[in-house]
C-alpha cells in the first residue's frame, strides 16, 4: 500500500516552514512596512514566493488545478528538492533507466543517495522482468523515469509505466522535458489514479525560455505542499515569472516554432537517411535526433571544425551523436556540413 508520509524524511515530516512576511499578511492594498524591502525602484519588492500567476496561467493551459502544481527554478531545483524530501542522505536509494538525463545521478550525488542504474535493452525501453525484482529494494524511495527519453528521444510503453507505478509502493518520478515534441500523450492525465505519481515537466524546450528556469512538476496536493515547504522562499525571480507568463500568453508563437521544428525534424531525417556516415537513426518523440555514426568522435571534431556543435553521447551510446533541430537556417549549415564530410 502507497502511504506518502512513511516515504517522506522524519526531519521533513517535522519541517515548520519559513514565513514570510507575505505569508503574514496577504492583502495587495496598503503601504508595505514589513519585508524591509527599499521603497524606491521596480525590483524592490520581494517576488510571489508560490507564483500564483503563473500558475494561473500552467493551470489554464495545462487543465490542471493550481493545488496540483509547483513550480521551480528549473525542472533541476524539483529533482534536487524530491531527493531532499524523500531520501535520508547515506541511507535511501532511487532508480533510474539509463543511459538517461545526467541530473539524476548529480542530484544523488550531492544528497549522498545510493542510484540504481539499469541499463534499457537495445531498443531503448524498459526490461521489466529484470526491474520487477528491484521494486521491492529496502529503503528504495524514488524512481526517475525519462520519456521522452535524454538522450535517446524515445517515449517508454504506457504499460510498462503503468505497472511501475501500481506495483512500487515508493514515488515515480516521470520526466516529460520533452512531451510538448511528442504524439503521446503526457501522464498528468493519470495523478488521481495514482497518489504516487510525479510528472515534471519544463519551459526550457519546447517553451523557448531555458534562460528563465522554469520548471514545473504535476503531484497530489499532499506532495505539492512538501515541495512547497522545503523550497527555498523565493525560489523564481519576478524577471522570470514575467516572462513565463507572457510566454503562455502567446499560445501562437508556442505553437508555431513547435510546427517549424517538427517540419524541420522530419527534413533533417530524411537527409541523415542518405549519408553513409551515418548507420543509424533511432526513433525520437523529442527536438532532437539521436544518430549512430561510422566514428562519432571523428564526426563530431569534423562538425566542430564546421563551427557546428552537436553532442557526443559515445561514452553513453556506442558511436551516437545527439543532434538538437534548430531554426532552418541552422539546420541548412548542419547538413551542408555533413555532405562535405560525407564526401571527403
Ligand atoms: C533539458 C531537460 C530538462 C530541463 O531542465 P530545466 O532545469 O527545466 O532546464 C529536464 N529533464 C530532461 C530530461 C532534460 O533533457
Amino acid at each position: 500500500m502507497f502511504d506518502l508520509k512513511t516515504l517522506v524524511r522524519p526531519n521533513i515530516l517535522a519541517l515548520q516552514p519559513y514565513s514570510s512576511a507575505r505569508d503574514e499578511f496577504k492583502g495587495n492594498d496598503g503601504v508595505f512596512l514589513d519585508a524591509n524591502e527599499n521603497p524606491f525602484g521596480t525590483l524592490n519588492r520581494y517576488p510571489d514566493s508560490y507564483q500564483k500567476n503563473l500558475k494561473e496561467a500552467l493551470s489554464a493551459y495545462k487543465n490542471m488545478p493550481v493545488k496540483n502544481i509547483f513550480t521551480g527554478n528549473g525542472s533541476d531545483e524539483i529533482i534536487d528538492l524530491l531527493y531532499r524530501i524523500f531520501c535520508n542522505p547515506g541511507k535511501d536509494k532511487a532508480l533510474t533507466f539509463t543511459p538517461t538525463f545526467g541530473m539524476y545521478q548529480v542530484a544523488a550525488d550531492i544528497n549522498d543517495i545510493e542510484l540504481v542504474k539499469l541499463p534499457l535493452q537495445d531498443d531503448f525501453q524498459i526490461n521489466t522482468e529484470v526491474l520487477l525484482p528491484f521494486l521491492c529494494t529496502e529503503n528504495l524511495k524514488l524512481i526517475f523515469v525519462c520519456s521522452p527519453n535524454n538522450p535517446t528521444g524515445n517515449c517508454f510503453k504506457e504499460d510498462d509505466l503503468k505497472l511501475i507505478l501500481e506495483t512500487f509502493n515508493g514515488i515515480v518520478v516521470i520526466d516529460e522535458a520533452y512531451i510538448d515534441f511528442s504524439t503521446k500523450a503526457s501522464f498528468a492525465k493519470y495523478l488521481e489514479k495514482y497518489p504516487n505519481l510525479i510528472v515534471i515537466q519544463t519551459l526550457s524546450k519546447a517553451w523557448a525560455l531555458a534562460a528563465a528556469r522554469i520548471g514545473i512538476a504535476f503531484a497530489s496536493e499532499a506532495i505539492i505542499q512538501l515541495l512547497n515547504n522545503v523550497k527555498m522562499p523565493y525560489n523564481m525571480s519576478q524577471l522570470n515569472q514575467e516572462a513565463a507568463v507572457n510566454a503562455l500568453e502567446d499560445i501562437k508563437t508556442f505553437e508555431t516554432n513547435k510546427q517549424v521544428i517538427l517540419e524541420q525534424k522530419a527534413k533533417l531525417k530524411s537527409v541523415l537517411e542518405g549519408l553513409d556516415i551515418v548507420k543509424k537513426i533511432y526513433p525520437s518523440d523529442a527536438n532532437f535526433w539521436l544518430i549512430e555514426a561510422e566514428n562519432a568522435n571523428r564526426l563530431y571534431d569534423n562538425l566542430v571544425e564546421q563551427k557546428v556543435i552537436t553532442r557526443n553521447r559515445n561514452s553513453l551510446v556506442k558511436n551516437s551523436i545527439r543532434i538538437t533541430v534548430g531554426t532552418p537556417e541552422e539546420n541548412e549549415k548542419l547538413i551542408k556540413s555533413l555532405l562535405s564530410i560525407s564526401k571527403s
